[in-house]
């Protein structure tokens, strides 16, 4: 879909990219990633026209943009920036609707497309449609800057470390929210990171760039288990086998999980356990609120009263995360298993550190 031939592009005497080519395949996820100045921003620049190349040419669906008019062009692109680019003076609905506007649609289709967006990067229509970009977080800027992106529907996003600016949990989870995203909407992305966890958690393939030229450009797979050479060895680093876990979402290890409510008699629990290690205890509304110990059994009132690992926003996990954020998790609260909520808190099910040290060492199937 997106063809990138032979490129060359120089600012004065520096060479930006040297006869770089790259084909990106429709509905494909493309990292683009390497070091500072390798080159990543000046091929998103040249893909949406905001520059032209010296020598070589961009073809999208086989047509060469050179021949294309920039606007006409920019229409199909979303094109997302680290700093976003939120306009201070406008609402979250204004700051959305920018490209609808441009193309006359009419009011009411813009109202709808607003909300629906809103709700397919989960901030609350009603709660952030009025609200200023300075009224919100990194994490809920960056998700407007998407909806942004996504406003006009086009079939290519261009991203240019569009998470690079909020802190690691936080892109953790926008990472969750996008590789859903991604599935749902199947656009063509190219997306540009200096972060080679982001490339391998988030790319079908990747693309390793240094000094303007393409190093290698493969599956995340491939390119942990057969580096091209010393320079994406080092670029990869050196625990590969973790940063394999980043491949798998919890959602593909996840088991049932035991639960009992939280109003049980502790006198009743032995029997609901089956021989378990203990169960989740849930609120009535479904949410996991902690974790019952089959030892409890021996003690009086409700389970509530006997709970342990309480503090559950912090020790939940949601299906489309990473093994590599569950393990970490784990490590860092030292327990063997995380409850795996949905939407509302909801138990879907228990992610368990066994099955995550009993994945095969390599050719399983990522996802
Ligand atoms: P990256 O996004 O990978 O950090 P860039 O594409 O921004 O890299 O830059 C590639 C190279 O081109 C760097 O050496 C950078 O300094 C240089 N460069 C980028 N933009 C300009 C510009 N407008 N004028 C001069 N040099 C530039
Ligand atoms: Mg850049």
């Amino acid at each position: 879909m997106i063809c990138l031939d032979h490129v060359t592009k120089r600012y004065g005497q520096v060479l930006a990219l040297d006869d770089f080519s790259l084909q990106v395949e429709a509905g494909e996820f493309c990292v683009l990633v390497g070091p500072s100045g390798c080159g990543k921003t000046t091929c998103l620049r040249l893909i949406n026209r905001l520059l032209d190349p010296d020598e070589g040419c961009i073809r999208i669906d086989g047509v060469d943009i050179a021949s294309l008019r920039p606007e006409h062009l920019r229409r199909q692109i979303g094109y997302v920036i680290q700093s976003v680019g939120l306009f201070p003076h406008m609402t979250v609905a204004e700051n959305i609707g920018v490209v609808p506007r441009l193309l006359h649609w009419p009011p009411d289709r813009i109202r709808a497309r607003v909300d629906e967006l809103l709700h397919l990067v989960s901030l609350e229509p009603s709660r952030y449609r009025d609200a200023y970009p300075r009224q919100l977080s990194g994490g809920e800027a960056q998700r407007v800057g998407v909806a942004r992106a996504l406003a006009a529907d086009p079939a290519i996003l261009l991203m240019d470390e569009p998470f690079g600016a909020v802190d690691p949990i936080t892109r953790d989870s926008l990472h969750s929210e996008f590789a859903r995203l991604q599935k749902a909407l199947r656009k063509t992305v190219v997306f540009v990171t200096h972060f080679i966890d982001e490339a391998i958690r988030l790319g079908d393939r990747v693309a390793v760039m240094r000094e303007g030229r393409l190093v290698q450009h493969d599956t995340p797979e491939e390119l942990l288990a057969a580096p091209a050479n010393d320079f994406v060895r080092d670029f990869i680093g050196s625990d590969r086998a973790l940063k394999r876990l980043l491949r798998f979402q919890v959602g593909t290890l996840m088991r049932p999980a035991r639960s009992v409510a939280a109003t049980l008699p502790t006198s009743d629990l032995l029997p609901l356990l089956g021989g378990d290690a203990g169960a989740w205890v849930l609120d009535e509304a479904g949410r996991v609120v902690g974790w019952v110990d089959a030892g409890a059994a021996a003690g009086q009132g409700p389970v509530s009263a006997a709970m342990t690992r309480t503090a559950l926003a912090d020790i939940t996990i949601s299906a489309e995360a990473s093994l590599n954020q569950a393990l970490s998790m784990m490590v860092g609260l030292g327990v063997s298993s995380l409850p795996v909520t949905g939407p509302e808190g909801k138990l879907l099910g228990e992610v368990r550190l066994e099955d995550i040290a009993g994945l095969p060492p390599a050719g399983g199937r990522p996802q």
